[in-house]
């Protein structure tokens, strides 16, 4: 079962003249102007350029391969581009226009889609509600008083309440995944090193990766196909070639086994979550897939290493944000005073948060107990995964062990609020693919979901069950009350 206008289906349709560029990103551009007065999924919107392009596309400026020819798409705002600014949410970044285009965009581009606009995150990518974005959180389609998740907040409801058909987010613990669960579309967190992260703006380095939020299985694997692959201005972006991942939907999951850390799912998970997960689990095994505990023993540890390594990267990523080379400026008497200002005024509490604690565990005397102990756990992890992979083809929990929670509900806890990312951070710490996948609604009408995590540059995998579910369920077709048809 494929929604209706999905990318593939807007691309055909546009390859037919059935419809056109223009026509498409004016439908587009009009649903934002109806649903994102309530919604804030975007924090700007390129109206023009939009239709400029849209028109030259139409007007023969497409080649026939174009695999988003006239596909209008939305883009978080970490990732830069040309014909925007790219504040990545932050008052430091406010008015910030990149000199270049990121090399996702560049692809896209040349694969004919139509940026619409920047996506609303939290400041800097860190957070897992929008809540930490400067310029206001970002609702969730399924209920306006809930968080989309986040940080790819903005690019989850753009795409959930059909204002685009696709969106690019980045994770670096859950940024794509969570978002994708709680708003009730398919995101992929491809492996470390498949999608250049040139033009991103750096979090922490050793996590970060783009990846698509879609509706559809076949749209995820269209814009990864593009995006992914080697890339000369990324050193850690991979030489290795791009299979051909729509071949990989076939809709057969006989034989394949899907491993299940039971241990993990005991405590903490929400009664609805646990049984959708059941719910999908069963469908698998229906499907002709094979079930096996596995047990991943330093699971339990994944958040503390998280923070620890994240945080420690990003105090290093954010000490260029100083007034001198980007964004905002505040003036003071002496350079020193310029840094700090520009620094406190230009920062908000949650990056601040990160930077001192980045800091603190990089620090003379405490760089053993934390930064490095952490690195050798993240080993162990890392170790963990390897040992369950001998035995299965892909391990399955709960992206999120909640549903939407409501705006305000985690803001003042931290701790509450990071601990929506139990089990996210994992496939970040070992560099692995992963996948949210919807599976069905709670009693309140929110969406749950379903995590798979494969062998490193086994998207394929993923692709193929997300696929197989789509066909043997409607789990994908389910709308929220607020949506574009
Ligand atoms: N929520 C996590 C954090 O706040 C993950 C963020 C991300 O993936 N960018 O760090």
């Amino acid at each position: 079962m494929t929604p209706k206008r999905d990318a593939s289906e807007i691309r055909a349709a546009i390859a037919s003249g059935e419809t056109s560029a223009v026509a498409v990103c004016t439908h587009a551009l009009d649903a934002i102007a109806r649903l994102d007065p309530d919604l804030h999924a975007f924090h700007q919107v390129t109206g023009d350029e939009v239709r400029r392009r849209a028109a030259s596309l139409d007007a023969g400026g497409l080649p026939g391969d174009a695999a988003l020819g006239g596909v209008p798409i939305a883009i978080k705002d970490n990732i830069c581009t040309v014909s925007s600014e790219t504040t990545a949410c932050s008052r430091v970044l406010d008015g910030y226009v990149a000199p270049y285009d990121a090399t996702v965009i560049q692809r896209l581009t040349r694969a004919g889609a139509v940026i619409v606009g920047k996506t609303n995150c939290d400041e800097f990518a860190m957070g897992s509600s929008t809540e930490n974005s400067a310029f206001g959180p970002t609702r969730n389609p399924w209920g306006l008083d809930r968080t989309p998740g986040g940080s790819s907040g903005g690019s989850a409801a753009a795409v959930a309440s059909g204002m685009v058909p696709v969106a690019l987010g980045s994770d670096t613990g859950g940024s794509i995944r969570q978002p994708a669960a709680l708003c009730g579309v398919l995101g992929l967190k491809p492996t470390y090193g498949r999608v250049s992260r040139f033009g991103l703006i750096a979090f922490a380095s050793s996590f970060d990766q783009i990846g698509p939020i879609t509706r559809t299985a076949r749209d995820a694997a269209d814009v990864l196909a593009i995006i992914a692959g080697h890339d000369p201005q990324d050193a850690t972006s991979v030489d290795a070639p791009v299979p051909d991942y729509r071949a990989a939907l076939t809709g057969d999951l006989r034989g394949l086994r899907v491993g299940v850390p039971r241990h993990l799912l005991a405590t903490g998970v929400e009664p609805d979550i646990a049984a959708a997960f059941d719910r999908a689990l069963d469908e698998l095994e229906h499907a002709g897939a094979k079930l096996n505990d596995v047990t991943l023993p330093h699971a339990d540890l994944a958040i503390a290493v998280y923070y620890l390594i994240g945080n420690a990267e990003a105090s290093s990523n954010l000490a260029r944000y100083d007034g001198v080379r980007y964004g905002v400026r505040a003036e003071a008497a002496t350079t020193h005073d310029m840094y700090a200002r520009t620094r406190d005024r230009g920062f908000g509490a949650e990056v601040k948060r990160r930077i001192m604690i980045g800091t603190y565990v990089l620090s003379a005397g405490y760089y053993d107990a934390y930064y490095l102990k952490a690195q050798q756990v993240r080993t162990l992890i890392r170790r963990d995964y390897e040992r369950a992979f001998a035995e299965v083809d892909v391990v399955a929990v709960p992206t999120s062990p909640t549903a939407a929670f409501r705006l305000g509900e985690r803001a003042a806890d931290p701790i509450q609020m990071y601990l929506s990312d139990v089990f996210t951070v994992s496939a970040n710490l070992a560099g692995l693919p992963a996948i949210s996948i919807p599976c069905g609604l709670t009693s309140e009408r929110l969406p749950a979901a379903l995590q798979l995590t494969a062998r490193a540059f086994d998207e394929a995998t993923l692709l193929r069950v997300a696929d197989a579910l789509e066909r043997r369920t409607s789990w994908a077709m389910e709308r929220p009350p607020i949506f574009a048809p």
